[in-house]
């Protein structure tokens, strides 16, 4: 049986409990939070918002959830690369999280054949730029001898001739790696000087690469967050607050998973009206086979299930809204399509939630 929690006075001064870490905080605590960060949305939609004033999210929680996993979201992810296609920003706003990036590309033919890549968007969606992942490193020329370095492993004069390196008068100090300012930073901090190079690659080309994206385990807790966010938007912070969601606030909050896989990915889903696909954020909450439900989709392109509890009872109707990039964000007033509210099927563990490649 689930149970509401109540709220607290201390005299005059009322306390608000937050729906992620519960603590009961004092109004100035709180901030806005977003249903869907507005960095996915665009700055002339009307966004969902838990505003402040009814205190529901705590500023500690929305801190540590953009910190976590909200700027992520927006970077190189499919999501994030959806952001370019979607003309929310320019392709050469795009940021990546670089060798962290969770977006990895394998180069199939040409110069880089075999190679690993990271990946940034570029205004066509059947093109990318790849960066090639190239470890900074020095090359000693001193006779025939020849060592590279990683960079937090450059020794100074002293100790290459230790490591039976002799530098002569005349010797050259090479660098190559895309990250060559910052080599050559740390190369005269060690006492060389005019250490020499090119910045790599030098000039754009042309290649095929397969492009896996990755989805490391905060990103789960992310869209796990929205759904849980739009859930405390639609039926309120009461429900929210009941206890049957504290397995769903603790993957949240901790990626802690107690319970059923929380998140799960379905088929990409593209509203259509009429005979135009509609591109678009979507959000839902329903009851299914005695689970809350909740569903995301950005742009039609990856569909998210979060179950947020087992709770057969608790939500009387099903809901959803739909940020369509043409207009305003809408209700769901229609029937949606039916795989949109597709039933959920909790026990079984997505292969997504194994793949959390390209996390350092
Ligand atoms: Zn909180």
């Amino acid at each position: 049986m689930w149970t509401a929690r109540r709220p607290s006075h201390r005299g005059n001064f009322k306390l608000h409990q937050c729906i992620y870490c519960l603590t009961w905080k004092p109004l100035a605590s709180f901030s806005k939070e977003h249903v869907v960060q507005a960095s996915m949305i665009g700055k002339t939609r009307e966004p969902l918002v838990l505003r402040a004033n009814d205190g529901i999210v705590c500023l500690a929680c929305n801190q540590a959830f953009d910190r976590a996993f909200d700027r992520k979201l927006a970077r190189d992810t499919p999501e994030g690369f959806s952001r370019v296609y979607e003309g929310l920003i320019g392709a050469e706003e795009f940021k990546t999280f670089g060798k962290k990036s969770s977006v990895r590309a394998e180069v199939k033919a040409g110069k880089l054949a075999g190679k690993q890549v990271w990946v940034s968007p570029q205004p066509m969606p059947s093109q990318f730029a790849l960066h090639e992942i190239v470890e900074p490193c020095l090359r000693f020329t001193s006779g025939d001898v020849i060592r590279d370095y990683q960079p937090d492993a450059v020794l100074s004069h002293q100790q290459l001739r230790a490591d039976g390196i002799d530098l002569r008068d005349g010797d050259k100090v090479e660098l190559i790696g895309i990250e060559y300012e910052l080599v050559a930073e740390r190369l005269r901090g060690l006492g060389f000087e005019g250490p020499s190079g090119a910045p790599y690659p030098p000039e754009p080309f042309r290649m095929s690469a397969e492009v896996f994206f990755g989805v490391p385990p905060e990103l789960l807790r992310c869209y796990a967050k929205i759904v849980f966010n739009y859930l405390a938007y639609v039926h309120g912070k009461r429900t929210a607050l009941l206890d049957v969601f504290d397995d769903a606030r603790a993957f949240i909050l901790h990626g802690t998973q107690r319970a059923f896989p929380i998140v799960a990915p379905m088929q990409p889903l593209v509203l259509r009206r009429g005979q135009q696909e509609v591109r678009s954020i979507w959000l839902s909450v329903e009851h299914a086979n005695g689970h809350v439900v909740g569903q995301v989709c950005f742009y039609g392109r990856i569909r998210w299930r979060v179950t947020l509890a087992a709770a057969p009872r608790i939500l009387l109707h099903r809901v959803g809204h739909i940020y369509d990039l043409e207009r305003w964000c809408v209700e769901l007033t229609e029937e949606p399509p039916s795989p949109f509210f597709g039933e959920a099927v909790p026990g079984r563990r997505p292969a997504a939630l194994t793949r959390s490649s390209g996390q350092a």
